[in-house]
């Protein structure tokens, strides 16, 4: 069911929202039995903090769905996956914060190594460094600014990633991919899916013979492959459906894209990795400014993308140490959770559900002892759903009036 009006119907003003993801932060034990990453970890300020809040379950997308962080963030922030869909060249597009207008078409693109005869060697080049992707690129922006009516534009993403966005008239995003997907094949024509994409297809088939010629005498950057064809989305704003001023603090640019994309300012943050002073410096700074702040953490995730169980642990005792910055800031309501579990034992992203912590002035007696997803079982929140998290923060926030007579 789409809430949408009925939230913008029910707006009043209210208090201020500090929403934290900690990307993937749900985990697995390592042998049963054992702890998970959160269990695992020493968490004197988060345990402080739980025992203050309410907390419960939540299930970002759907029972048993093993959601990317793309439709994780979205419900998140209370649209309804299925329905506001998001490509990946889009996400790409939006994440490198590159110049994307409605209309164009943005492409994730590999550079491959193609033999003489034109078949793939390598889907990836050979990983190429992400200096060498530069060199190739800028040759490639020189040498091919148009082809027809079409501007392209070439943008390098990392290693042998690229993005390619194409601006003209009359562009759709229904097309196929060109990666064969194994080597000793040539690269796939892009074909038309309907009508409104045959331009597209056609531009990218050149383009593709374009790139082969202008690199012909690279060793093994002389080749591209383009897939995930996507234009830009329109989804309405935090502004237009929950009437809130709202930023983004985040380092990583899928999710600064993320936050753009359902009308987030999003905030300069100072610092690499996961910076947890720079984000610090950006709420401080902005604090007055906004009414809902969204805050991410990258490298829960990505520890547990690299199966390193005890990195994990220490990304989450890292965040641990950084929490009485975050309270000293006082939002009227704060939750934490994440965007998916990322369990150092699967390696990969799973569909086991994330707790949820809310800190808010009018909470009811709560059982859950630490920021756990045993613990949180316990909670008085309950199971939710990733989109039923935003009506609860408002109405937390007294951000919503009675429904119905
Ligand atoms: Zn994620």
């Amino acid at each position: 069911m789409d809430l949408f009006p009925i939230l913008q119907e029910l707006h009043q003003p209210g208090g201020k929202i500090l929403l934290v993801v900690l990307d993937g932060v749900g985990g697995l034990p390592l042998e049963p039995g054992g702890p998970t990453e959160l269990e695992a970890a020493q968490t004197p300020n988060l345990d402080r903090l739980a025992a203050e809040s309410a907390l419960g379950l939540l299930t970002p997308v759907h029972p048993g769905l093993a959601p990317g962080s793309g439709p994780g963030h979205l419900a998140l922030f209370g649209y309804d996956p299925f329905r506001y869909v998001v490509g990946r060249g889009a996400l790409s597009a939006l994440g490198l914060g590159a110049d994307f207008r409605e209309g164009d078409v943005a492409l994730r693109g590999n550079f491959a190594t193609l033999d003489a005869e034109g078949k793939v060697v390598d889907r990836r080049a050979g990983r190429p460094s992400t200096e060498e992707n530069q060199r190739v690129i800028a040759k490639l922006k020189e040498a091919i600014p148009r082809i027809e009516d079409v501007e392209i534009h070439f943008y390098t993403e990392s290693e042998h990633r690229f993005l390619v966005i194409l601006r003209g008239e009359g562009l759709g995003d229904g097309v196929t991919d060109t990666d064969p997907q194994k080597a000793g094949l040539p690269p796939l024509e892009a074909r038309p899916l309907d009508e409104a994409s045959r331009k597209t297809a056609h531009i990218l088939n050149l383009l593709a013979e374009r790139i082969r010629a202008v690199l012909r005498d690279e060793p093994r950057l002389n080749g591209a492959l383009f897939r995930r064809a996507s234009q830009k989305p329109r989804f309405p704003s935090f502004q237009e459906v929950y009437s809130l001023r709202a930023a983004a603090v985040a380092s990583y640019p899928m999710y600064k894209g993320l936050a753009a994309l359902v009308g987030m300012e999003v905030l300069p943050v100072e610092g690499e990795g996961d910076a947890h002073e720079g984000k610090l410096k950006a709420l401080r700074e902005n604090w007055d400014r906004y009414e809902f702040f969204y805050l991410h953490f990258k490298k829960t995730d990505a520890k547990g993308e690299d199966g390193d169980f005890l990195g994990k642990v220490r990304e989450i005792e890292r965040f641990d140490a950084f929490l009485p910055e975050l309270l000293a800031l006082k939002p009227e309501v704060l939750a934490l959770t994440g965007d998916h579990s990322t369990p150092a034992a699967l390696k990969a992203h799973s569909w086991h559900p994330v707790p949820l912590l809310l800190k808010a002035p009018y909470l009811r007696r709560d059982e859950a002892g630490r920021f756990t997803e045993a613990e949180a079982l316990k909670g008085s929140l309950g199971h939710l759903r990733g989109v039923e998290l935003m009506p609860l923060l408002l109405a937390h926030a007294g951000r919503l009036l009675k429904y119905g007579a």
